[in-house]
């Protein structure tokens, strides 16, 4: 692993515009499951009742909906970041990161100080609220306030429409201007690095394709295999936390020798 942390500093070192894609695994260093451990929060509900059609067909399909999130976001509440997304602001201050590019909705990149502006979110914040017909924005917490108060499926104050936490579900379409900017963002990288995402969830995980594809090398860092190791430049099978924290370390040497 030494060696591959070497190199992986080296890169740093050389490269000028970083790009960070996180997944859940960036996460659960954090105490958040990620989405296939078993025993997880995920486990427990019926993956069908979280399609996005299925959240608009019925008041007791939002009142289930809302009910798994209530969990959700007592555990989202507690969670604090980890040496892994710290490491992400770390190469922000080498003014080496572009921006990170997220699956994860649990807002932990900006928690850790990362500029809300470096970080991409293509599936949502779950620690906001939108209304589905007029946009409106509120946050997670009082939304909860009113739950905790009796309201089983929460509606617009503004306009009347339904409420649902500021994430993209199964079915649900990506948010476009997102969309683009990571993929921008990954054409534009010099160093794309992967920290733990299975790289199964679609379209997110093309954006290391289009980063390779237009030049960049690709690192991926994840306890268990992707469909895309066979194209990344180096494979580092350890945790995020562990891994980039060593890795930062090392580079900061590198930068102060040269
Ligand atoms: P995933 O659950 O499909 O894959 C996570 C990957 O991380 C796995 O391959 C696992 O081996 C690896 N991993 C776990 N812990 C690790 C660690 N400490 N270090 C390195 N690797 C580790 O996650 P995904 O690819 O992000 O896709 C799941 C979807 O579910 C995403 O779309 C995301 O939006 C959502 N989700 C988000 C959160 C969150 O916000 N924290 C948590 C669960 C699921
Ligand atoms: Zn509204």
């Amino acid at each position: 692993m030494q060696e591959e942390i070497e190199r992986l500093a080296r890169w740093i070192a050389e490269a000028k515009r970083v790009v960070v894609f996180t997944g859940a695994g960036v996460s659960t260093e954090s105490g958040i499951p990620d989405f296939r451990s078993p025993g997880g929060l995920w486990s427990r509900y019926d993956p069908n009742d979280f399609y996005f059609q299925r959240f608009l067909s019925s008041e007791e399909a939002r009142e289930r909906y809302w009910q798994m999130h209530s969990e959700l976001y007592g555990m989202l509440k507690a969670a604090r970041p980890n040496p892994a997304h710290y490491a992400c602001v770390e190469l922000y201050r080498m003014g080496k990161l572009s921006s990170v590019i997220t699956q994860n909705i649990d807002n932990l990149h900006q928690e850790a100080g990362l500029p809300a502006d470096k970080v991409i979110e293509l599936h949502g914040n779950a620690l906001k609220v939108k209304c589905l017909d007029c946009g409106r924005l509120y946050p997670r917490e009082e939304i909860q306030r009113r739950i905790d108060a009796g309201e089983k499926a929460p509606r617009c104050d503004g306009c009347g429409g339904i409420l649902k936490p500021a994430t993209i579900s199964f079915g649900q379409a990506m948010p476009q201007e997102e969309m683009r900017r990571a993929e921008e963002e990954a054409r534009g990288a010099d160093l794309f690095i992967v920290v733990g995402s299975s790289l199964v969830v679609h379209p997110a995980a093309l954006m290391p394709l289009y980063a390779k594809e237009a030049g960049s090398r690709l690192v991926i860092i994840n306890l268990t295999p992707t469909p895309y190791d066979d194209q990344a430049d180096l494979l580092i099978g350890g945790k995020a936390g562990e891994v980039l924290s060593q890795v930062i370390e090392r580079t900061k040497e590198i930068l102060r020798a040269n």
